[in-house]
């Protein structure tokens, strides 16, 4: 430390421990993989102004057998890093879907993708539309997260393959809005069908005037654009209320639903009355 930021010094006992546990944990995710030892949770997606269910979010559980419980944030750079990711992703794909072609009507599902997905589009446009046939799932059910950090890289290559993706029927979300460093400019050069507002703007909401004017710009941005406009990490009625005022449409939040166990979401899909989609 003395040496200022910067300095690694790999031999340091610590740093021996850290590389070790790092190894371990690769190895962990290999196995897990290979087994398919992980968990969906699905958290609902609502219409804001009446509270309507039209979706769920599938959100990846690693349930550790040592560890318990390691959540998306703790091992999803670890299978970008190690190009884990492609099967970990296909595996999400195919189980996203087929619990979603056991939802009533037009209940969606929503899956996430990362950049490292789209290194080999060809594949991944099979990937997905393999894993709809498989559960005889209508590609109009089936959106498509990506983060703006897709589209740094190769702007030219990400488009070709969201364009592919959406000619299969599928709608692609803008996830994490306002959070990367996307330019405005591929925001109306990609094909777009959804803005989510990054939750950290959901929260600043009530008590920053700043922050509720840029998520009433964003809501104004994307219907301009024509898209959807989803909020994100809606904790308390307060921010509903804030967020029908400026028009979004769509909500997402442990005020409106916790991720769930899959059997809890067909039960929810089931007990609401067949319900329209967006
Ligand atoms: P995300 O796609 O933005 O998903 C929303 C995250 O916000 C979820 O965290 C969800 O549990 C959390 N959340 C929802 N409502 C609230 C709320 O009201 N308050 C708070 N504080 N949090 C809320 P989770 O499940 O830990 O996932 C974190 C991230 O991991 C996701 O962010 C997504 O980027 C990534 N992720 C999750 N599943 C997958 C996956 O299957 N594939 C890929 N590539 N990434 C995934
Ligand atoms: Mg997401
Ligand atoms: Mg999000
Ligand atoms: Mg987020």
């Amino acid at each position: 430390k003395q040496e200022g930021p910067g300095t690694a010094r790999c031999l340091e006992p610590g740093m021996d421990q850290a590389l070790a546990a790092q190894r371990k944990l690769t190895q962990d995710l290999r196995l897990a993989v290979a087994d398919g030892a992980f968990d969906l949770a699905f958290q609902p997606l609502h219409t804001l102004a009446d509270a309507r269910l039209v979706g769920f979010e599938a959100l990846l559980r690693w349930p550790h057998p040592e560890r318990g419980l390691i959540p998306p944030a703790d091992f999803i750079p670890l299978a970008e890093e190690t190009g884990l990711i492609v099967p970990l992703g296909a595996w999400v794909l195919r189980r996203a879907c087929r619990e979603a072609a056991s939802w009533p009507g037009k209940v969606r599902v929503a899956v996430n993708l990362s950049p490292a997905q789209f290194h080999d589009g060809a594949a991944l446009v099979q990937t997905v539309r393999d894993a709809l046939a498989a559960a005889n799932l209508p590609a109009q059910r089936l959106e498509l997260e990506v983060t703006e950090g897709l589209l740094v890289r190769d702007p030219g290559a990400a488009l070709a393959i969201l364009e592919e993706l959406r000619k299969l029927g599928c709608s692609i979300v803008m996830d994490d809005f306002g959070t990367g460093y996307s330019s405005l400019a591929y925001l109306w050069r990609f094909p777009f069908d959804k803005l989510k507002i990054d939750r950290s703007f959901v929260a600043g909401m009530s008590g920053e005037p700043k922050a509720a004017a840029i998520v009433a710009t964003i809501v104004a941005l994307g219907h301009s654009l024509g898209l959807a406009v989803t909020a994100e990490g809606i904790e308390t009625v307060g921010q509903v209320g804030a967020l029908n005022a400026t028009g979004c449409e769509l909500g997402q939040g442990y005020l409106l639903g916790r991720p769930m166990p899959a059997e809890a979401a067909r039960e929810l899909s089931e007990r609401v009355s067949a319900p329209a989609a967006e």
